[in-house]
């Protein structure tokens, strides 16, 4: 069997270049008679991978001098807890709450300190993005240590399209879904972070990077563990440990794929047309229903469903059979969910819109 169109939402699609050059290096990189697998993380090669690696997403996203980049690992889950160790300085943060990551975050800083909910769009489901104007009053109080977002809601399809207006008060995002899928305003922000396994690169890798007056002085609470301690990560360039040296190189050939595909830009394109493609398609459909409310639509995880569970098994399984894989919902949805990544190719986001025409043509034949 060829390769099939992967609509997962994580781990998920990577370039197919990618894949061939990496199994190409694999048994003896560039030369050295060894595998990037079996090199030491303090050799000069590994260390050449790893500078290319920061240095061409420096590149790519337009990161400022004054913003550190880490590459650890614990996916973004251990992010929950590392953020409020290093930033709540006074001990208050406020977040919003608008899906299911958002919410882990959430009750994760309340832990560590006095974590607020600013605004939830809990209540319809988590469908959309609430207003962000009482947002921007209560942070204007000036007392919040940051304001907290998951920008792209991977299992509800759901994203930010504006900020929050923070002022002072540094923005926290986590990027995970939305990482690399078009350009991003560094600058805008105190802290952003991705797990690598939605469009930057394997599972294992997390990309944080942080402003660096923010961790000037250490980590705000005095138990934050070592790991996660980002001023001790940054001095220490991301080897405080051994880090997982395979997955850096990985995602170094992902940034390099982008830049050579025309970089965040194309990426924007490309990404609209593709969710687009399938976002006409409900707004026209009679059979499928969108989860997200038009105006806070992701461009990287379409979510919709029948209403009929059965009809949904159906679809799902249908849409195997034709080499598109990976559409089943999260089971907090339900329904289908196609995550159009930018290894996603528009060829097969066309395969699945046509294969939801004809289910639906067939199923409401009569
Ligand atoms: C996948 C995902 C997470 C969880 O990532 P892990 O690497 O599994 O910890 C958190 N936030 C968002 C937005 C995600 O998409």
């Amino acid at each position: 069997m060829g390769r099939v169109y992967n609509f997962s939402a994580g781990p998920a699609a990577m370039p197919e270049s990618v894949l061939k050059e990496a199994a190409s290096e694999l048994l003896d990189y560039h030369g050295l008679g060894m595998s990037v697998l079996e090199m030491s993380h303090r050799s000069p090669s590994y260390q050449q991978i790893f500078d290319d690696t920061e240095a061409t997403l420096r590149r790519v996203l337009g990161i400022p001098d004054a913003y550190r980049v880490l590459f650890l690992q614990g996916g973004a889950t251990l992010e929950f807890a590392g953020i409020p160790m290093n930033l709540m300085r006074t001990g208050h943060a406020g977040y919003l709450v608008t899906g299911n990551f958002a919410r882990k975050a959430y009750k994760e800083a309340q832990k560590y300190g006095e974590a607020e909910k600013l605004a939830s769009s809990e209540d319809t489901d988590f469908d959309r993005i609430p207003d962000l104007a009482p947002v921007a009053r209560r942070v204007a109080a000036g007392d919040l240590d940051y304001v907290y977002i998951c920008q792209n809601n991977t299992i509800f399809g759901t994203m930010f399209h504006e900020l929050p207006e923070c002022g002072d008060t540094p923005l926290v995002a986590d990027v995970s879904s939305c990482f690399l899928s078009e350009p991003l305003e560094v600058s805008r922000y105190g802290l952003i972070y991705a797990g690598a396994q939605k469009n930057a690169g394997p599972a294992g890798v997390t990309v944080v990077i942080v402003r660096d007056d923010l961790i000037a002085d250490g980590p705000a609470l005095p138990i934050c563990p070592s790991y996660l301690d980002y001023r001790l990560e940054a001095d220490k360039g991301s080897m405080l440990n051994t880090p997982n040296t395979f997955g850096i190189y990985l995602c170094g050939k992902v940034f390099h794929w982008i830049e050579q595909t025309g970089g965040l830009a194309a990426m924007r394109e490309h990404n609209l047309e593709k969710s687009g493609l399938l976002y006409d398609y409900l707004d026209q459909s009679e059979l499928f229903h969108g989860h997200a409310q038009p105006a806070s639509r992701s461009i990287s995880n379409v979510t919709f469903r029948t209403g009929d569970k059965d009809l949904d098994a159906e679809f799902v399984a249908g849409a195997a059979e034709r080499g598109l894989v990976g559409v089943k919902g999260h089971r907090l949805v339900g329904g289908m969910r196609a995550s159009v990544y930018n290894a996603v190719p528009l060829e097969g986001v066309k395969a699945l819109r046509h294969y939801m025409e004809k289910f639906e043509a067939a199923h409401t034949a009569r």
